[in-house]
């Protein structure tokens, strides 16, 4: 230990992650000048860096020195090239994403409930989406790209979806149109939980401290009692930080699992073969991993991509799968920038001038997984995603209708007068040629989640019970994507933020 136990090494929370759940969560918790929040990020700070305040530089950061691009295990029947990004600065995957920011939808609340969250269900999270303080509206008139208009033109006609103005404007539907962004439209700053809530009290709140650059190696109990977090500072040294009150950990649906499973909170076999002794046998922790796959159809365009854009990736397609207008299980993308080299990977040659469609799983069944084969902080988790693994091949049905309905919509004007021919997967590829490249190529929507999932108290697979706190353990609770009982049909960001609101209230009050 490099510091003796001192007043700063002593908080009532230590909030670890300082990413999209844990910025909101530490900022509200600090709200009230009687208690002490520790908020312990392992990354920089994202004050002075202007990739990752302009929202329309985020792909400078992809695969760049705040990403810990993570490798998965060999995929049984997906792609085994993705590299998952992961952003270690203040602000976490908010700092580094694209900003879609939709409202979570009353159903998918519904489905968490059924799942055994109760008191997460839409009429108690919706108060939660109205006090966000960050900056959510649709794409600007003047910020909307004419060939994104083009292709929601067609998506309507080719597949009867009405156009969408504002996704968050009622409940969710099938739609085609610009999404809602999390932007100032005036700055182009993005509309992150650090620039929103963390600036502008991090310099000026005394209660609340931002230990940047400090990652936390182990949770510390005493009994099943978490008193505190041993922590790495920037100078390479560790600390002891002890909670008056509570640890929550907030290191998104990869990390938060990893620092448990060190910690020895997991399944007992896994974590007293890794030689750390066990504090309680909970199977669940690392399982039932969930991400949106998502596939790629690329087509020759017959002019590059122009301006304006907000972040390439600026509106979209909601749509169902049996062509009706209800809650919708595909979804499409519209970037203005093709992400090809899963396909150049296979050995396609790509024209200079490119448009895509990428269709995804909003509601996969696939389940993977997340674990550790070494108790050294330093060796990356293993990850395994088990894309189109689920038995009855929903989640390969639905891409393949992804695939179809997206071919459909190129052939339809105005987005055809666009194209020049289809280059990936390739006009003449169907049947199950088309399913293995489909496979082959799939890619992350960055989406991971669900490793310690919320469950009722007496569901033995349940990491966290319904207030988030850690089952069979006292003072310890978890606040991130990871805690997700199913991931959420649409981009999740905004619900991370809902749920470090909703967290701050309910440990503040200790009611559900
Ligand atoms: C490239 C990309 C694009 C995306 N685009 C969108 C989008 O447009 N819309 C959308 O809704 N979602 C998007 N997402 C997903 C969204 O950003 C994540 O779901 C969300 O940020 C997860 O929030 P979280 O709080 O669980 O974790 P994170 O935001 O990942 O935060 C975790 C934080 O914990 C810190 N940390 C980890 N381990 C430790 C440790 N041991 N000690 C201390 N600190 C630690 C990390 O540095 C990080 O700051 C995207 C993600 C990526 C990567």
């Amino acid at each position: 230990m490099s510091t003796a136990q001192s007043d700063n090494t002593v908080f009532d929370y230590l909030v670890v992650g300082g990413g999209a759940a844990g910025s909101v969560l530490a900022a509200r918790l600090s709200e009230d000048s009687d208690v002490t929040v520790a908020l312990i990020e392992a990354g920089p700070s994202d004050e002075n860096e202007p990739r990752a305040l302009q929202l329309s530089r985020w792909f400078e950061m992809l695969e760049g020195e705040y990403d810990l691009d993570y490798l998965s295990v060999e995929q049984e029947r997906g792609n085994s090239h993705i590299r998952q990004a992961r952003a270690r600065i203040l602000g976490g995957c908010a700092s580094h994403n694209t900003m879609i920011a939709f409202k979570t939808p009353t159903e998918d609340l519904d489905s968490w409930v059924a799942a055994g969250a109760q008191g997460w269900d839409g009429q108690t999270l919706r108060p939660y989406f109205d006090r966000l303080q960050v900056p959510i509206q649709p794409v600007i008139p003047e910020h909307r790209n004419p060939f994104l208009t083009d292709v929601t033109t067609a998506a309507q006609t080719a597949l009867g979806v009405p156009a969408v103005d504002d996704w968050n404007d009622g409940e969710l539907r099938t739609g085609a149109g610009f999404f809602p962004v999390g932007y100032d439209p005036q700055t182009g700053v993005r509309g992150s939980s650090s620039v929103w809530y963390v600036h502008p009290v991090m310099h000026e709140r005394a209660n609340l401290s931002v230990l940047l650059e400090t990652t936390a190696l182990t949770v510390e109990f005493d009994g099943l009692r978490a008193t505190g977090v041993t922590v790495k500072n920037p100078d390479g040294t560790t600390t002891l930080l002890s909670a008056r009150r509570e640890v929550i950990l907030s290191c998104g649906a990869i990390d938060t699992p990893a620092l448990l499973i060190r910690s020895g909170v997991g399944r007992q076999s896994d974590v007293t073969a890794l030689g750390i002794p066990c504090v309680i046998d909970l199977p669940g922790v690392g399982e039932n991993l969930m991400d949106h796959p998502e596939g790629l159809v690329i087509w020759e365009s017959t002019v590059p991509m122009s301006e304006p854009r907000v972040s390439d990736w600026d509106a979209g397609i909601l749509a169902r799968f049996d062509g009706d207008n209800g809650f919708p299980d595909l979804m499409f993308h519209l970037p203005l920038m093709t992400f090809g080299v899963h396909a150049e990977r296979l050995g396609y040659k790509l024209p200079e001038n490119t448009v895509s469609i990428t269709p995804n799983v909003p509601r996969p069944k696939s389940r993977g997984r997340v674990w550790l084969e070494s108790a050294d902080p330093s060796v990356p988790p293993k990850i395994d995603y088990r894309y189109f693994t689920d038995p009855d091949g929903y989640d390969e049905t639905m891409m393949l209708k992804g695939v179809e309905l997206a071919r459909q919509i190129a052939a339809t004007e105005p987005m055809k007068s666009w194209i020049v021919r289809e280059v990936f997967p390739g006009p003449d590829v169907e049947g199950e040629e088309l399913a293995e490249l489909v496979r082959r190529t799939n890619h992350t929507v960055y989406h991971v989640s669900g490793t310690c999932r919320m469950g009722s108290i007496d569901d033995p697979q349940a990491v966290v019970d319904p207030q988030l706190r850690v089952r069979g353990l006292e003072s310890l609770r978890i606040v991130d994507a990871s805690v997700f009982p199913i991931l959420t049909t649409i981009n999740p960001m905004v619900t991370l933020y809902m749920m470090g609101e909703r967290a701050s209230d309910i440990i503040r009050t200790g009611v559900i």
